[in-house]
């Protein structure tokens, strides 16, 4: 990955990550090794680490292969048998600690987080809480797997279901949300009985390895949590043939995510997949043009717009049009560009130079096809993994941007007259992630919850993930839901049983 950055010169941030890691209290968050069966593996090839913003290496990590995937493969599944035994009222104390733990180390999980994902630093924070969050939550959900008891069609039988830990899972987590994507699924997993072991991104390996030794402090046995980072191809094969491993998670772009499905099926593994989005972001005209602005501002540029979420198609309808780009382009001016370990930062760089590059293409595809292209502040030369924020105004459906996720910070505003028109065109994508729609009439905020093809609807917010919700997508952005008390189903499996000749 450490090849994807183009080196460059930027005088005010060189640096800047450098200093804040070497000040961090923890030495050992930045140690990179890999925890295999309890063990810290230093490993014999290193992998480097970037700060995105700069290009410069800001730590390494162990390299780990298919030899120790197999490894972790076997220790999980040793750990599978006690761990499921143990009351869940004692697994979710273990998860408790874990995630007070990460509140106590939480600024310096965040300084990890900007350091190689690239975010502002007060998004960071806010991911460790909501990551913290996540292992609280199943915690408790862990003690309210309570299966079925059925009205029997026999007599002299009683019926039974009951949720059972599934066995060995395995999570395969993206570089957006790098502490969050991964307390998600472990959560859900050692509170259901499962041992489950990560592969982070390999753009973002130091909080998931920091976060281990946590998990480890906190008294995750051997086993239950492992963390190993490499070859993405190298590392997910064990886990795709190995019918120990019964389930598998992932987060990340629809293409892997097919890929993995397909590698899933010859051992018929339970998938759950959180994959791209495209999100409409719908106004109608009879709302307040700053509260959509504001919506649509909070749901664009979060995480400098790299997330799942992120409105990607902005509809507006025409007669308020014009005031919203306006309003929309004097708050977007406002929002300032730099590193993520600087204060006043709102925008980092993207983590990924590909995904930058995707930004530009999709400004020029726009551009040469008509669109208005609106840049706050596009002089200043902060480095290419770096895209200003932009507006693309009249956009038209056969743009790129229309057509497919962004991930970054250019807002594509398309004008629409009709409510059957517009319906019609937030569903024509193959995503069904997220969807936004902004109106004073209740009846149509109330038929547009119902027929919006996806997963998760937000009406006049902007706001509304955490972990009591199910995340997750509908069509080809996803299989299965994270969170909620839906979230530790992915990591069970469902066991009926009959009690017969009961009579006496
Ligand atoms: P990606 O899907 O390539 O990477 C996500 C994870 O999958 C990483 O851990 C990566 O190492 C791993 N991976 C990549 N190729 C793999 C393979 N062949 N087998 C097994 N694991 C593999 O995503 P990306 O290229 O880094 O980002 C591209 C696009 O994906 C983004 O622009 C965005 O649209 C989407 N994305 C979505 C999310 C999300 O939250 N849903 C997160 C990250 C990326």
């Amino acid at each position: 990955m450490a090849s994807q950055i183009v080196r460059h010169k930027t005088p005010h941030w060189v640096g800047l990550a450098c200093s804040h890691l070497q000040n961090l209290r923890r030495r050992d968050f930045v140690a990179g090794a890999a925890l295999i069966d309890g063990c810290w593996i230093a490993g014999e090839k290193r992998d480097l680490v970037i700060d995105p913003a700069t290009g410069e290496e800001i730590g390494d990590v162990a390299h780990c292969g298919a030899a120790d995937m197999n490894l972790a493969i076997a220790a999980a599944q040793r750990s599978f048998h006690a761990w499921r035994a143990l009351l869940p009222e004692r697994r979710g104390a273990i998860l408790r600690s874990w995630a007070s733990l990460m509140r106590d180390h939480s600024e310096e999980l965040a300084v990890l987080v900007t350091s190689e994902q690239g975010k502002p630093l007060a998004e960071a924070r806010h991911e460790i809480a909501y990551g913290a969050g996540f292992l609280e939550w199943f915690a408790a959900e862990g003690e309210r797997t309570y299966g079925e008891t059925i009205p029997s069609h026999k007599s002299g039988s009683l019926l039974q279901v009951r949720m059972q830990p599934i066995g060995v899972a395995a999570a395969i987590t993206p570089w957006n949300f790098p502490v969050a994507m991964i307390t998600r699924k472990a959560g859900a997993a050692i509170a259901a009985g499962c041992p489950i072991i990560v592969k982070p991104a390999p753009e973002t390996p130091l909080s998931a390895l920091a976060v281990a030794r946590l998990a480890e402090e906190a008294g995750v046995p051997n086993g239950v949590f492992q963390v190993l980072v490499g070859d993405s191809i190298e590392l997910s094969a064990p886990l795709l043939r190995d019918t120990r491993v019964r389930a598998l998670s992932f987060t990340g772009s629809t293409q892997v995510g097919r890929l993995l499905l397909e590698g899933a099926a010859a051992t018929v593994k339970k998938v759950s997949l959180e994959l791209g989005g495209h999100a409409p972001f719908i106004i109608f005209d009879d709302v307040d043009v700053d509260k959509a602005v504001k919506g649509a501002m909070a749901a664009k540029f979060a995480t400098s717009g790299q997330d799942c979420l992120a409105a990607n198609r902005i509809y507006v309808q025409r007669g308020i049009y014009a005031a919203f780009v306006e309003a929309f382009a004097v708050e977007m001016a406002k929002l300032r560009v730099g590193h993520g370990l600087q204060s006043a930062t709102d925008i980092g760089p993207m983590t990924k130079l590909s995904v930058a590059n995707k930004c530009r293409a999709q400004i020029d595809d726009a551009a040469a096809k008509g669109a208005r292209v609106i840049h706050a502040n596009a002089d200043a030369n902060l480095g290419c993994n770096f895209v200003h924020p932009a507006l693309l105004s009249d956009v038209t459906d056969d743009m790129l941007i229309a057509c497919e996720e962004t991930f970054g910070p250019v807002a594509a505003v398309l004008p629409f007259d009709s409510e059957e028109e517009v319906l019609a065109r937030a569903n024509a994508s193959e995503m069904g992630l997220a969807a936004y729609v902004y109106t004073d009439s209740l009846r149509r905020a109330l038929r547009f919850s119902d027929t919006l093809e996806y997963g998760m609807v937000g009406v006049n917010t902007a706001s509304f993930t955490g972990p009591p919700i199910p995340f997750g997508g509908w069509k080809q952005s996803g299989l299965g839901r994270e969170g909620s008390r839906h979230g530790i189903e992915e990591y069970m499996e469902l066991k009926y049983v009959c009690f017969g000749d009961l009579a006496a």
